[in-house]
C-alpha cells in the first residue's frame, strides 16, 4: 500500500511566465522523505474554473494533496472560494483565527484592513492551519478522495506551516514508505557512456531506483530507494552506492546530496583551510557560489574577477611577459593568476579560471571551450587544460566551475 500524493501550485504568475513554481519541488521532498508517493505536480492560474477542474481532479486521482496559493486578501486569491464550491457550501467565519490575524497585524503596527476578514473564512469542513509568521491561514479539508492541505503561496510561511503542522499529521498515516536519497557525482563521461557502464541498474521497478541527469557537464547518478524506515532506505541506497563505484572508477568524485560547493566549505573548513579565487573566465560565480554556504567565512578569503589582461596584472601580479609569451588562456597565466591570489589574500590555497567561454576568441590551437586552471597550495602551483564542448558561454563556465570543486574536493589538504 502506498499513499499516493499530488502537489498543486495556484496562482496567476506561475502559469504567466512570471515566476518559477518553486514550491512544489520542496514541498515534494518533505513529502517523499516521510513516505508519501509523491505523483504529480500541477500548476494551475487564479482563474476560478480553472482553478476548480484542477482541485477536482488531483483530488479525486490522490490520497494527499498539498496546494500553495491564492491565499491573499484580495479578491484576486480564489482558492478559498473555490474548495468552499467544491465542498457544497458557504465559507465560515473562524473567528480565532481573525482575532490571531488581528493580533498578527496590530503586533506590527500595522492597519487592520477590513479585507483581511477573507482570510478568516473556512470552507465547510476545513480545520484552520495557523501561519505564526503571516497573515493568511491554512486549512485541511477532505476533498473527493484526498485530505487536502491548503498553505500560502509565500514560501517561507509555507515552508514552516508545512513542517509544524502538515508533516505530523501525515507521519501518521499508515502505508507510509519513506524515502531516501544518495548522488554520486561524476565528470569526464558522455551521459550516453556513464548510462551504458550502470545499464543494469538503471531498470524500471528498480529499488532502489537509479537514475541520471546533467547539467552543465555534471552528471549525478541518483539513487532513490524506498523501505519500512528512512534509515533502511538510506542503508540500501548505501549498498546499491558500493556496487557502482568500481564501475565508476575515476569518473566519480563527490557523494551525497549536498551541494558541491558546500562539499568544497565543509572540506575546507574541517581541514582548517582557507581558499581564494582568481576568476576570469568564470566571472564570479565561484565567488557567488562560496558565499551561497552559511559560516563560509571561516573558509573563503576572498576573490577577484580579473578579465582583462591589465586586471590581471594590476590585480593579481601577472607580469606582462608572461601574457604576451603565452596568451590570457594559458597554463602559465593561469597558474600566475593562481599563485598572484594566494598571496594577496594571504589564503591557503588559490584557484584560477581563465579560457574561452565563446562565441568568439577561439582559435585552432585554442579552440572555445579550452579553459586553463591552476590551483596554489603551499607546496606549489599546478595548472591543467580542459576542453569544454563548446556547447554555449553557460556551459563553458558551469563546467568549468565544477571542474575547479572536483579539483578541491580531490587535493589533499592536509600538511
Ligand atoms: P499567494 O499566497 O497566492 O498570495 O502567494 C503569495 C506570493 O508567494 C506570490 O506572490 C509569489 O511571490 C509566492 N508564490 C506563490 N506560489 C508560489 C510557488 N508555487 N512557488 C514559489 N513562490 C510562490
Ligand atoms: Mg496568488
Amino acid at each position: 500500500m502506498t499513499v499516493a500524493a499530488e502537489v498543486l501550485a495556484i496562482g496567476d504568475e506561475l502559469v504567466h511566465g512570471g515566476m518559477l513554481d518553486t514550491n512544489s519541488k520542496w514541498i515534494a521532498g518533505q513529502l517523499e522523505a516521510i513516505g508519501l508517493a509523491v505523483r504529480r505536480f500541477t500548476v494551475t492560474s487564479d482563474d476560478p474554473g480553472d482553478l476548480r477542474a484542477a482541485l477536482a481532479e488531483v483530488c479525486a486521482r490522490a490520497d494527499v494533496v498539498v496546494a500553495t496559493g491564492g491565499l491573499g486578501p484580495t479578491l484576486d486569491d480564489r482558492t478559498r472560494d473555490v474548495v468552499a464550491e467544491l465542498r457544497g457550501g458557504p465559507l465560515w467565519f473562524h473567528a480565532p483565527s481573525w482575532d490571531r490575524l488581528r493580533g498578527w497585524l496590530q503586533g506590527r503596527g500595522r492597519p487592520v484592513p477590513d479585507s483581511n476578514r477573507r482570510q478568516a473564512m473556512l470552507p465547510p469542513g476545513a480545520v484552520p492551519l495557523d501561519n505564526p509568521i503571516g497573515t493568511a491561514p491554512g486549512f485541511a479539508v477532505p476533498l473527493g478522495r484526498a485530505e487536502l492541505f491548503v498553505l500560502p503561496g509565500v514560501p517561507r510561511e509555507m515552508q514552516r506551516m508545512l513542517l509544524e503542522q502538515v508533516v505530523p499529521r501525515l507521519a501518521a498515516r499508515p502505508g507510509l514508505e519513506p524515502v531516501a536519497q544518495h548522488w554520486l557525482r561524476v565528470l569526464g563521461p558522455s551521459e550516453a557512456a556513464l548510462g551504458e557502464r550502470i545499464e543494469p541498474y538503471m531498470a524500471a521497478g528498480r529499488n532502489p531506483a537509479v537514475g541520471i541527469t546533467a547539467s552543465g557537464g555534471l552528471l549525478t547518478v541518483r539513487l532513490v530507494a524506498a523501505a519500512a524506515s528512512r534509515e533502511a532506505a538510506h542503508a540500501a541506497c548505501l549498498a546499491t552506492a558500493a556496487e557502482l563505484r568500481p564501475l565508476l572508477g575515476d569518473w566519480l568524485f563527490a557523494e551525497g546530496t549536498e551541494e558541491l560547493h558546500e562539499l568544497v566549505a565543509a572540506r575546507l573548513a574541517a581541514a582548517r583551510r582557507t581558499l581564494a579565487v582568481a576568476e576570469s573566465c568564470t566571472g564570479g560565480l565561484l565567488a557567488a557560489r562560496l558565499v551561497d554556504v552559511a559560516g563560509v567565512s571561516a573558509v573563503f578569503q576572498g576573490g577577484v574577477v580579473a578579465y582583462s589582461d591589465a586586471s590581471k596584472q594590476a590585480l593579481l601580479g601577472v607580469p606582462a611577459d608572461l601574457l604576451h609569451a603565452h596568451g590570457a588562456v594559458s597554463e602559465p597565466v593561469a597558474a600566475a593568476m593562481a599563485a598572484g591570489a594566494r598571496q594577496r589574500f594571504h589564503a591557503d590555497f588559490a584557484v584560477a579560471t581563465t579560457g574561452i567561454a565563446g562565441p568568439e576568441g577561439g582559435s585552432p590551437q585554442k579552440p572555445v571551450g579550452t579553459v586553463c586552471f591552476a590551483l596554489a597550495r603551499p607546496a606549489g602551483v599546478a595548472a591543467w587544460t580542459v576542453r569544454i564542448p563548446d556547447l554555449g558561454r553557460v556551459f563553458v563556465r558551469d563546467r568549468a566551475v565544477f571542474e575547479v570543486w572536483r579539483a578541491l574536493l580531490r587535493e589533499p589538504l592536509a600538511d
